[in-house]
């Protein structure tokens, strides 16, 4: 199999490139990535370190003439698409940057697919596209849901997802779905939630919480993420959406603590500030679709916020 993994210096991509290298050798992996603040610059040396069918372009996947000379010499047998800016409230401040990369970027990349004949297409997506939850209380989204987007990055993922899905109806692009829950673990750029707050709590400076911090968020562990992405390469049908929860729901005020107690930082740090505008109290997915894919979770909220905050801790004291 050659895999074009773009947007893989990322947080969840370059779990999953790191983890296919070792489960699957016999595959070679062309990571394409613009390289933005976002991402992590080690990420191509690391992977060559591991396997020499590893390969690294820099380049924007919203780039035709880029995109198109990557899968001329590349000739991938999938996709991968992890690349997209992330973050809401850079989204609320500039919607532009996530309409260029995260929808015409996704359609340059559908668009080589089907001149290089590229077979399969998969899309890495959110809970966020759903907007929020407020039925019955533990049943969440199916993926039958109707879209209902509330920031400028959630409606950019909504309709990379309906193009993606749209080649598959029109063109027979063999395309999947995965729509994530909150995502967390090592190398994730620490201006979100758990990785900023271990960085405060560090520094013994003000930890912003939004609102009263009951807005729920689900948290899976990116390990998990990344996996449940594969099993979907493998084993999804062609066409179809899956979501991928992470069974760990909890108010954003209680994951902070948690994290402060990890650091062994006081919970006095905490400091409420004005919610974002369009803020979602609650994201639910429901995940048996997946679950019938025969996937289930390996790490527990508790399991995996410790090792994340015990990683951090081991990065900044290095660097001080
Ligand atoms: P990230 O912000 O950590 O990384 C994104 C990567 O994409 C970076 O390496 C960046 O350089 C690259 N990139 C951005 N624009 C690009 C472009 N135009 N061309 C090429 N590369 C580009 O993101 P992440 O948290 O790893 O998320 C990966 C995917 O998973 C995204 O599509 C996101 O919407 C989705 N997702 C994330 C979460 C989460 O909690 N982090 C949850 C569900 C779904």
């Amino acid at each position: 199999m050659r895999l074009l993994v773009s947007g893989g210096c990322g947080f969840i991509g370059s779990r999953f490139i790191l983890d296919h290298l070792e489960k699957k050798p016999e595959d070679s992996i062309l990571c394409l990535d613009k390289l933005t603040y976002a991402a992590n610059r080690d990420i191509p040396d690391i992977a060559r370190s591991v396997s020499d069918k590893f390969d690294f372009v820099k380049g924007d996947i919203a780039d035709r003439d880029c995109v198109f000379s990557v899968f001329e010499s590349f000739r991938p047998d999938a996709v991968v698409n992890f690349a997209a800016e992330t973050h809401v409230d850079r989204s609320i401040e500039d919607p532009m940057p996530f309409v260029a990369s995260n929808v015409n970027g996704t359609a340059t990349l559908l668009d080589a697919c089907l001149k290089y004949g590229t077979p399969r297409f998969h899309q890495v997506s959110t809970d966020e596209v759903y907007g929020e939850y407020n039925g019955s209380p533990d049943k969440g989204f199916d993926e039958g849901a109707p879209l209902c987007p509330s920031s400028p990055y959630a409606a950019t993922k909504a309709a990379s997802d309906m193009l993606a899905l749209s080649y598959f109806r029109t063109y027979g692009l063999f395309v999947t779905v995965t729509r994530g829950a909150n995502t967390y673990g090592e190398r994730q750029y620490p201006e979100k939630l758990i990785p900023k707050t271990i960085r405060l709590a560090l520094d013994k400076e003000p930890v912003p919480v939004m609102g009263d911090g009951s807005a729920r968020r689900d948290w899976i562990f990116v390990g998990d993420h990344a996996r449940a992405i594969e099993y979907v390469l493998e084993k999804g049908t062609p066409g179809e959406i899956y979501n991928v929860p992470g069974e760990s729901e909890l108010a954003n005020i209680d994951t902070v603590k948690r994290v402060l107690s990890l650091v062994g930082a006081d919970s006095e740090l905490v400091r409420f500030v004005p919610e974002r505008l369009g803020h979602d109290a609650r994201y639910l997915i429901n995940g048996e679709k997946l679950k019938d894919l025969g996937f289930s979770h390996e790490v527990t909220f508790d399991k995996g916020l410790e090792y994340t905050v015990k990683r951090y801790l081991e990065i900044y004291r290095c660097v001080r």
